[in-house]
């Protein structure tokens, strides 16, 4: 009999792809989708919601001369279409919001990976996936995906109540937005105070937490140190941090 709760890794063949963006819309005034096409997206694969791929941006970071690259989510892809889409969170200054910003249908974008998936399996008995706007496109992928009635609450930070989403799906889910203001040095504080409340239901359950680096700790502090939820069913991940460029530099390959 299978082992319940095993996370599976899988490899990807890393392969780099140029993209067309064929259409720009607003999920919320500071979310925006980008959708591309490309002959190349026909054996493009994602196995978790979860996975990231590497932008490559036509630009040069100034003092190495490296490309400029960053991580995102493939939100949606269709390989019959031959699209992916990415939601770009829009937070000010940053070669990519601001690529994303004024991104046009015609202009090309380079992508690699995703080179791994960390394969969680839809056995759990209930799902918690908290985070910021970056993380909102894993969590609403992964909330269109779990498997009909399996509880998941997802407690999200945002700047005001415009920027709540909706997801189709037919888990039960529960969404509580912390409407913040501008992303600061309090969010990890407001998201646990948010979590205070929340009361995990019977069995085993899955904690993915994802956003600003400083918010992302104190959180799995607080699930793994004062709630001892097991390391094996939780997965936290700095998707950003505070005043520092993200992404890696290294010229040539997708990491
Ligand atoms: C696995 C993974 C998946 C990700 N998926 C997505 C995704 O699907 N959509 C998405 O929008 N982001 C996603 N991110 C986050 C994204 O890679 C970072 O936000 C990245 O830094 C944005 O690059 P930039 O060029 O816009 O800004 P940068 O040049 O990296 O940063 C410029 C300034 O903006 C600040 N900053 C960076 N990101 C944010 C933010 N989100 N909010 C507020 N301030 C910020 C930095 O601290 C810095 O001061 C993901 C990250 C990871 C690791």
């Amino acid at each position: 009999m299978a082992v319940p709760h095993q996370l599976v890794r899988v490899r990807h063949e890393l392969r780099r792809r140029k993209l067309v963006v064929s259409g720009v819309e607003s999920v919320t005034p500071r979310m925006r989708r980008i959708r591309f096409t490309s002959p190349e997206l026909g054996d493009f694969h994602s196995s978790s919601p979860d996975d990231h791929i590497k932008l490559f941006f036509p630009l040069h970071d100034g003092a190495s001369g490296a490309p400029v690259m960053r991580d995102f989510t493939p939100r949606t892809f269709d390989n019959a279409g031959k699209t992916l889409t990415i939601d770009f969170a829009l937070h000010g200054s940053g070669p990519a919001t601001e690529w994303a910003a004024r991104a046009q249908v015609g202009q090309t974008l380079e992508i690699g990976g995703p080179k791994g998936s960390l394969v969680v399996p839809d056995d759990f008995d209930w799902y918690l996936l908290v985070g910021d706007e970056s993380a909102l496109p894993a969590l609403g992928r992964r909330v269109e995906a779990l498997r009909p009635g399996v509880p998941v609450t997802t407690v999200v930070a945002v700047a005001n109540e415009d920027e709540r989403q909706t997801f189709e799906t037919r888990a039960s889910w529960r969404p509580e937005w912390v409407v913040r203001g501008e992303p600061g040095t309090r969010d990890g504080e407001l998201l646990r105070r948010a979590l205070a409340g929340f009361s995990p239901p019977a069995g085993d359950g899955f904690v993915w937490i994802a956003g600003e680096a400083a918010l992302v700790r104190e959180l799995r502090t607080l699930f793994v140190e004062e709630r001892g939820h097991p390391t094996d069913w939780l997965k936290a991940a700095a998707y950003w941090h505070r005043g520092e460029h993200g992404g890696s530099s290294a010229p040539g390959k997708p990491a």
